[in-house]
């Protein structure tokens, strides 16, 4: 089976998130994120991101998409603000598969020349996790802050699309290492095996539910 990843793409539409020298942090999340996915994709991991438009995505719908993806991990992909210098990934206070999964992107993001500030937790005042992305997701999850765009020396980083796309490798570098997978370079080509082509998805779904019965993995692709 191939794993899952659930990218929740932060703030968006109407939510601007951070917004300092030029920058939103609403579409340096998606870039990201949009990096973060296209190299998930291509080592064979299966992806679903909370939004790949400019539109109002709040987090308690990033969390029921999620759940209902049921992914093997979750990242939600932010930029910082408020004067401070470098990344930072928050993760469960139990620990577990989420404090790996932070640990191993932000060695990645350092390999990159961005400086870290370490995996954290943070707790509200009733002990729970402070963000409701890690503490409502089924899933081990991690927020992902990749770097403060109101400090300069961050934002030489990462305004442009090239270090977007390496910030979202890195990232995807670290999602890959906690799932097991090595990372390729140039990953073999696929052969894939079609059985049909149907216009309507439930005769489609039909298929699917057979060839499952007899142990194949099956998905579904749309295509014109
Ligand atoms: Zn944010």
């Amino acid at each position: 089976m191939a794993k899952k990843v659930f990218i929740g793409v932060g703030h968006g539409g109407s939510d601007a998130g951070a917004v300092a020298n030029g920058l939103k942090e609403k579409a340096l999340n998606l870039a990201i994120s949009a990096a973060v996915r296209s190299e998930l994709v291509k080592q064979g991991v299966t992806v679903e991101m909370s939004r790949t438009a400019d539109e109002n995505d709040p987090t308690n719908e990033e969390i029921k998409e999620c759940n209902a993806f049921k992914p093997d991990l979750a990242v939600d992909i932010h930029n910082n603000a408020g004067g401070g210098d470098g990344a930072e990934a928050y993760y469960h206070h139990g620990g577990g598969k989420g404090k790996t999964l932070a640990e191993n992107i932000l060695k990645e993001i350092q390999q990159i020349g961005q400086n870290s500030r370490g995996a954290k937790t943070r707790k509200n005042a009733a002990g729970k996790d402070y963000y409701a992305f890690i503490r409502e997701t089924n899933a081990p999850a991690v927020i992902v802050e990749c770097a403060f765009i109101d400090n300069l020396t961050d934002k030489r980083i990462i305004d442009t699309v090239a270090e977007q796309k390496q910030m979202g490798k890195a990232i995807a570098k670290g999602i890959l290492k906690t799932l097991g997978i090595s990372y390729k370079e140039e990953p073999a080509e696929l052969y894939r095996v079609q059985v049909g082509a149907y216009a309507s998805r439930a005769n489609a779904e039909a298929v699917q539910k057979k060839l499952k019965a007899a142990g194949y993995s099956a998905i579904i692709t749309k295509s014109k």
